[in-house]
């Protein structure tokens, strides 16, 4: 028994009860644990290669659940995308992220970024730009410390859509990346038609990246032609300091990564940058 699309069943067996009802089942969770507070984003720096220093964070989701314990979001999103769930769970993400956000420019850490992960049915929703609105004018946050992550396939499921909003999130000053760069089937003709400002590449371009030719010239290629656009590059996934070094010579601008530091809990990213201020 396979869907044909979303929730177009064709027929019924067994072993699809058991799915549906495991989904329903977390649907509910996820309905008690935006109730309860149960979701928390950590924090993983983003690093300038110039300099070492922290230039800001990206916010990634976490689950606490009494039960099933400390849960990434890779069990959390995927059903809350089939739902519609991700709707409520991505404004959560947002309202904490500017909150947060509040708390940096109360603790002094000036001109530190906020990178958020966008889903795509926030992209193509209509709520998203009025609701960045009030709450980053509530907070009294600064816009272009803001930074929106989609991917490649978010953006290109409805071109014209994106191109407004991309164009409205700039105007805002609103920063946007693409995430993913280069995994997804997408062509590089949205890079022209969208005002974005920076580039995600790949982990999966990273993990080889001194040993296979493939992976360098993609990665030191993507770079080339992000600066040659006006955009910078951050490398996702950098664990190595042989990775680093690479992409430092290639004059990738940022990076990201286990090297650095794992995504940690806010109390400890605020330590962390405490230590880096000295
Ligand atoms: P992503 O946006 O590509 O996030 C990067 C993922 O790589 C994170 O996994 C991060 O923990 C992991 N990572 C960071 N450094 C390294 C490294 O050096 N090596 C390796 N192997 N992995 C590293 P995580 O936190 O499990 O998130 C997985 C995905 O879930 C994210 O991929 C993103 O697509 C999605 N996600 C996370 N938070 C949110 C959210 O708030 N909203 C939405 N819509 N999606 C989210
Ligand atoms: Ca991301
Ligand atoms: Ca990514
Ligand atoms: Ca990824």
């Amino acid at each position: 028994a396979k869907s044909h699309g979303r929730g177009n069943f064709q027929f019924y067996s067994p072993a699809m009860n058991v799915a549906t009802h495991e989904r329903l089942l977390m649907e509910n969770r996820i309905w008690v644990a935006l109730g309860q507070q149960q979701f928390e984003l950590y924090l993983q720096p983003q690093v300038s290669l110039d300099n070492g220093r922290v230039v800001g964070a990206e916010a990634l989701l976490r689950w606490d659940h009494p039960e099933l314990g400390l849960t990434g979001p890779e069990r959390i999103i995927p059903v809350a995308e089939e739902s519609g769930l991700i709707l409520a769970l991505g404004d959560w993400v947002l309202a904490r992220a500017v909150a947060l956000m509040a708390e940096w420019k109360r603790d002094g850490f000036a001109g530190l970024r906020m990178a958020v992960n966008l889903s795509a049915r926030q992209c193509h929703g209509r709520e998203l730009l009025p609701r960045l609105d009030r709450l980053l004018a509530d907070a009294g946050v600064d816009p272009s410390l803001l930074e929106l992550e989609i991917t490649e396939s978010a953006a290109m499921h409805d071109p014209e859509h994106t191109r407004h909003l991309l164009r409205a999130l700039r105007e805002r000053g609103i920063n946007v990346a693409i995430d993913d760069f280069g995994t997804g089937y997408s062509s590089l003709s949205y890079l022209k038609l969208f005002a974005i400002d920076r580039i995600k590449i790949d982990g999966s371009f990273v993990t080889d990246i001194e040993t296979d030719p493939n992976d360098a010239a993609i990665v030191t290629a993507t770079i080339g032609m992000a600066h040659a656009m006006g955009l910078t590059v951050l490398a996702e996934g950098v664990e190595t300091a042989a990775q680093r070094n690479f992409l430092r010579l290639h004059v990738c601008d940022e990076a990201q990564g286990y090297l650095f530091a794992r995504p940690m809990p806010p109390a400890q990213f605020r330590e962390f940058m405490m230590r880096a201020k000295g």
